[in-house]
This record gives structure tokens, sequence and C-alpha cells, in this order.
């Protein structure tokens, strides 16, 4: 059975047999052997569900959205400060980075709808 605090963070690797702070011999990170931040792995999750939610939404409520996008980028800010006593689950971490991209297209996306709202004016009713 494999302690999953005893694999790699980055990659995977089983590292059963180290102790925490020796570097993966796939990839060089030292292993954490702290527990995963159950809270985090919770949170990580419903901010994206939110941030779906939130491109999903974008043409019908502009103003609902950019609060759902504004919830989900503060949760994930928030546990950042709280990393000492557990350690980040590569899916929280994965999740967090995922939050991150779905930020940076729901920004485009809010783009190209102003230029579309400047070039046919009406298109989207949501001011
Ligand atoms: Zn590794």
């Amino acid at each position: 059975m494999t302690n999953p605090q005893y694999t790699c963070l980055e990659c995977g690797y089983d590292m059963h047999d180290r102790q925490g702070g020796d570097p993966c011999p796939e990839c060089n990170t030292p292993l954490d052997i702290r527990k995963d931040d159950p809270v985090a792995n919770r949170k990580t999750l419903i901010s994206l569900i939110v941030m779906i939610l939130a491109i999903v939404v974008m043409p019908f409520a502009g103003t609902l959205s950019a609060l759902l996008t504004l919830y989900a980028h503060h949760t994930v800010r928030k546990r950042h400060s709280l990393i000492s006593e557990y350690r980040q689950s590569s899916k929280t971490r994965s999740r967090r980075r995922l939050i991150q991209y779905l930020t940076y297209i729901w920004f485009i996306l809010i783009i190209i709808m102003l230029i579309v709202e400047q070039s046919w004016p009406g298109v989207f009713n949501w001011w």
C-alpha cells in the first residue's frame, strides 16, 4: 500500500523508502511529508466550479459573473497563506492552476465581448 504522503508532489514518484526533505530521484523535488490540506482540497474544488459557472453566465449576467470570478480568486489566494501546517496536494495545486487559467480566459472573453458590444450595440444586454 502506498501512502499518498510519500509520493512526489510534482511527478507522483513513489518515495515510501525515503525521508522528508529527500530529493525525488525523478525530478529533484524535496519530499514533503506534511498531510494534505483537506480544507484547501474542498475549497479549490468549489472555486473551480464557481469559476466555470462564472464563464457560463457571463453573456447573461456580467455583474454576477464578475462577482463569481472574484470569489473564486479570493478563495485561491487566501489558502496560500495557510501553507505551513499542511502541504497542498497535487490535486489542489492543479486545480489552483486551472482556476488561474480560467481567470485569464475570463478576462479575454470579457474583452472580446466588449469589442463585440462596441461593434454591434445591444447584442448582450447585461449592463
Ligand atoms: Zn518527482
